[in-house]
């Protein structure tokens, strides 16, 4: 059995939890791509780690988080929340983030990424339409053309993103085959990479995709717990939680939260997985839970798949957390062990989010509200100090928690 230590620890730059040279950590990863991508997707391999450490790039890139997306974000402790669970329990502000979640950390990088490999024009795919803006937000901030593909489904159900995608300069491409959702629009992308390699770069919005974007996503993401350790020391004298709890869709706000815990045993690592209508309804989005190892969008991991390998059409009330995969790094924090992978449904999530509101007068994205209706699930202790990662905030999502107010008014306490 490979160890974590000789896996996932495997150093590839200097502070690196990062995959091996291949792109595996573990058994998961990888990089399973058309022949024709072949160029593109070694042009980024080979050149990652470099860019991403030169000096002019990191200046750029730590001045575009501090003064455009507004880093850091703050570390909150949530007093009422905490007494709630007698407990102490910190929240890291990822919904703060300019675009309202942590998604742009990631785009914000591989804009500047794609500049230095002299890129003209960006692609990307989207669900519920959030990587969408956040991937128009930075093309308008570079003057880069932006085209975004989007299932004719998620096209209806989120107009808002649509617009708001429209109005910052990027074009949105219906996706008109199967489902017509998020894994369509995914392989209309592909597909447009593949006629338009050499000025094209494609910005992936989570942990997933062929090696190496699992890990540069989980690099960009890593300024979040870079700075709960430094944050958490500030209020408390001590870097070390003892457990961080952060949702998982593709699980990039978790490898970003994660990230700098991974190497320190003490910490429990929590990732929230979405039930949906429970996890053996047939309509739910819990990967680790259902999954079985196969090959999704360019690596090699946990997918939710039929016998002969299908994959199966995920459901979650959270559009960021419907989908039938999971990031390989996920994937093996869940095989070996170091992660502890907990799942809440739907209507648990709906609950979690309004008892948000009124505890601490913050209203969560549906996505983040798994995160938090996990700690009902946990045995928190007294001298426990927990932070949950904040991934978005809830504006996005009124309109769902408007139908649940008027369903069931008492339930919400309105
Ligand atoms: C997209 C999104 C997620 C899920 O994506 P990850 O890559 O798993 O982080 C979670 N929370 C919010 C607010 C999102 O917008």
């Amino acid at each position: 059995m490979t160890t974590v230590e000789e896996t996932i620890l495997s150093p590839i730059g200097k502070e690196g939890v990062g995959p091996n040279e291949f792109g595996y950590y573990g058994k998961f990863g990888g990089a399973y791509i058309p022949e024709m991508l072949h160029p593109n997707v070694e042009q980024l391999k080979t050149r990652y780690l470099e860019i991403m450490a030169e000096p002019s790039f990191q200046k750029e890139y730590q001045e575009l988080l501090r003064d455009y997306v507004g880093r850091p974000t703050p570390l909150f402790f949530a007093q009422r929340l905490s007494k709630q669970f007698n407990s102490k329990i910190y929240l890291k502000r990822e919904d703060l983030c300019h675009t309202g979640a942590h998604k742009i950390n990631n785009t914000i990088g591989q804009i500047l990424l794609a500049q230095k490999l002299g890129k003209k024009r960006i692609i990307a795919e989207t669900g519920a339409g959030q990587h969408g803006v956040a991937t128009a937000t930075v093309c308008a901030l570079k003057g880069m053309e932006c085209v975004v593909y989007m299932g004719e489904v998620d096209i209806e159900r989120q107009a808002p993103n649509v617009a708001r995608m429209k109005m910052l300069g990027a074009t949105v491409v219906p996706a008109k085959s199967g489902s017509r959702t998020l894994k369509d629009a995914t392989n209309e992308a592909i597909r447009a990479w593949i006629n338009e390699p050499v000025h094209t770069h494609y910005i992936i919005g989570s942990v997933v995709g062929p090696h190496p974007y699992p890990d540069m996503v989980a690099r960009f993401q890593s300024v979040i717990s870079e700075e709960m350790r430094w944050q958490l020391k500030e209020k408390t004298g001590a870097e070390l939680p003892n457990q961080v709890v952060a949702c998982v869709g593709g699980g990039s706000n978790a490898a970003g939260a994660f990230y700098h815990f991974i190497n320190e045993p003490a910490v429990r690592l929590i990732a929230v997985e979405a039930a949906g209508h429970g996890i053996n309804s047939g309509m739910s989005a819990a990967t680790t839970q259902l999954g079985r190892a196969g090959v999704l969008h360019g690596s090699k991991s946990l997918v939710m798949q039929t016998e002969d390998g299908q994959v199966i059409e995920p459901h979650s009330i959270s559009a960021g957390l419907d989908y039938p995969g999971i990031g390989p790094m996920h994937a093996h924090l869940f095989d070996c062990g170091r992660g502890t992978f907990l799942s809440v449904t739907d209507e648990d999530s709906l609950t979690a989010a309004f008892e948000l509101a009124k505890l601490e007068g913050i209203i969560p994205a549906l996505e983040s509200a798994h995160a938090f209706s996990a700690l009902k699930q946990m045995d928190l202790k007294e001298d426990d100090v927990t932070i949950v990662c904040l991934s978005g905030r809830g504006d996005k999502d009124l309109a769902t928690y408007m139908r649940s107010m008027e369903q069931a008014p008492a339930l919400k306490g309105v």
